[in-house]
């Protein structure tokens, strides 16, 4: 077994650093009050290289695998969770066209995607229900001579502002069995509009919403691998991206709740001494220590069993591990977080308290922990 990071992925985790902190770091107050993305986000993504992180050089991207996606993602929330959910997202809108998408599909988009032209999210979600996708699944999509006719409204989608292309799945039969489709639909699309936006509790930055499709005229070429296998595209995309990017944004929540509490433990003098003294402190330092090992750990093993290329439902409960736990660690930590500091744990200047509210954001994006569970327990059991 090797734990060592690859001195590209040192250089890389370096490199997202410092974008976090020099870049990141001075928008977040305005994020919070604003809840608006900064304009210069993907700009400054694309110069670093990231936005095409997972695509093929061919193509104009790096390709530098999940891992490589994670360990920019961890880096990111570390200062942003709001930023590095969106940076992650757009990894999963454009995944699909890496993995599954025609060659012409992948020529269209993956260049743009690359220099940050088009920036991309994933749609499944309906007012009907995230865990159960297809049982109440309302959009259409209708052929029309060479094209689709696609009507219905996605909610939760992050990025329904900021990203100009998606993944949408709908319905294109309904008799005698529903089957779905997924196709990758762009702003220049007629019919395909941004609609209400979610306040939330966290994520302040991250544009959440409803995205609608209204007689929106895709090409039958903008289908995913497929009439009727739209839910293998959206769900594996799910699985290999986007619950890994939330997991990894649990990691820099995490991270920064650690960083938090030992600086003011440091520096907080009570009884004549810094509280760092008490012992008290020091097991809630502790707990925070393992909760991030103990997540990482799961996190950067089920990304490289990514890279493997594991089938999909050998993966799918390592990475349903990964993510419960870095997502429980995390709502943990930052809670250890905020006691440590006292008062001002829920003091805004001290950031902890976002760390929380951020952290509970996590635990339902991309499937929540009880669907994580569900998706665990099936290594041993059928049901
Ligand atoms: C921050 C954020 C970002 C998101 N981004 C996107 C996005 O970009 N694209 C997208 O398509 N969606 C997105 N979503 C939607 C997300 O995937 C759904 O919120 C999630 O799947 C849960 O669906 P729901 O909210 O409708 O809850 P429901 O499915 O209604 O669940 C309600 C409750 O029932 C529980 N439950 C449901 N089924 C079971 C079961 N079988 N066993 C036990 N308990 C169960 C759930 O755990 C939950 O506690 C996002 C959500 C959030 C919060």
């Amino acid at each position: 077994m090797n734990f060592e990071f690859t001195a590209e992925q040192e250089l890389l985790k370096k490199a997202a650093r410092e974008v976090a902190e020099e870049v990141i770091a001075p928008r977040v107050e305005e994020m919070e009050k604003t809840k608006e993305l900064p304009e210069d986000f993907y700009p400054i993504m694309a110069e670093a290289g990231f936005t095409g992180i997972l695509v093929p050089e061919e193509y104009g991207g790096s390709n530098l695998g999940t891992l490589a996606a994670i360990l920019v993602v961890e880096e990111i929330s570390r200062v942003s969770a709001a930023l590095g959910t969106s940076f992650q997202v757009h990894c999963l809108g454009y995944l699909p066209l890496v993995r599954l998408g025609s060659p012409e599909l992948k020529a269209k988009y993956l260049p743009g995607v690359a220099a940050g032209q088009y920036i991309a999210t994933g749609a499944i979600t309906e007012a009907s229900g995230g865990s159960d996708p297809t049982g109440g699944m309302t959009t259409t999509a209708v052929r029309d001579g060479d094209d689709w006719i696609i009507n219905g409204r996605k909610c939760f989608i992050s990025n329904n502002k900021t990203a100009n292309c998606t993944w949408v799945t709908a319905v294109t039969k309904d008799q005698p069995k529903k089957e779905f489709t997924t196709f990758f639909v762009d702003k220049s699309m007629e019919g395909y509009k941004t609609g209400r936006m979610e306040s939330k509790a966290g994520f302040h930055g991250l544009d959440n919403g409803d995205l609608i499709f209204q007689n929106c005229r895709v090409p039958h070429s903008n289908i995913i691998l497929g009439e009727g296998k739209g839910i293998t595209v959206a769900m594996t995309s799910i699985g290999r991206m986007g619950r890994m990017g939330m997991a990894a944004v649990g990691l820099g929540v995490i991270k920064a709740s650690l960083d938090a509490a030992v600086k003011f433990a440091n520096e907080r003098v009570l009884y004549g001494k810094p509280i760092a003294h008490l012992q008290a402190v020091q097991f809630k330092i502790a707990e925070m220590t393992y909760l991030l090992e103990a997540s990482r750990l799961l996190v950067y093993r089920a990304a490289w069993m990514t890279d493997q290329n594991v089938p999909d439902k050998e993966l799918a409960p390592y990475v349903a591990m990964a993510k419960l736990y870095a997502t429980d660690a995390a709502i943990k930590a930052s809670d250890l977080a905020v006691e440590i500091l006292g008062g001002y744990g829920v003091v805004e200047e001290y950031h902890v308290e976002r760390y929380l509210r951020d952290a509970r954001m996590i635990w339902a994006a991309a499937g929540t922990g009880d669907i994580m569970k569900l998706t665990v327990a099936r290594m041993h059991l059928n049901g």
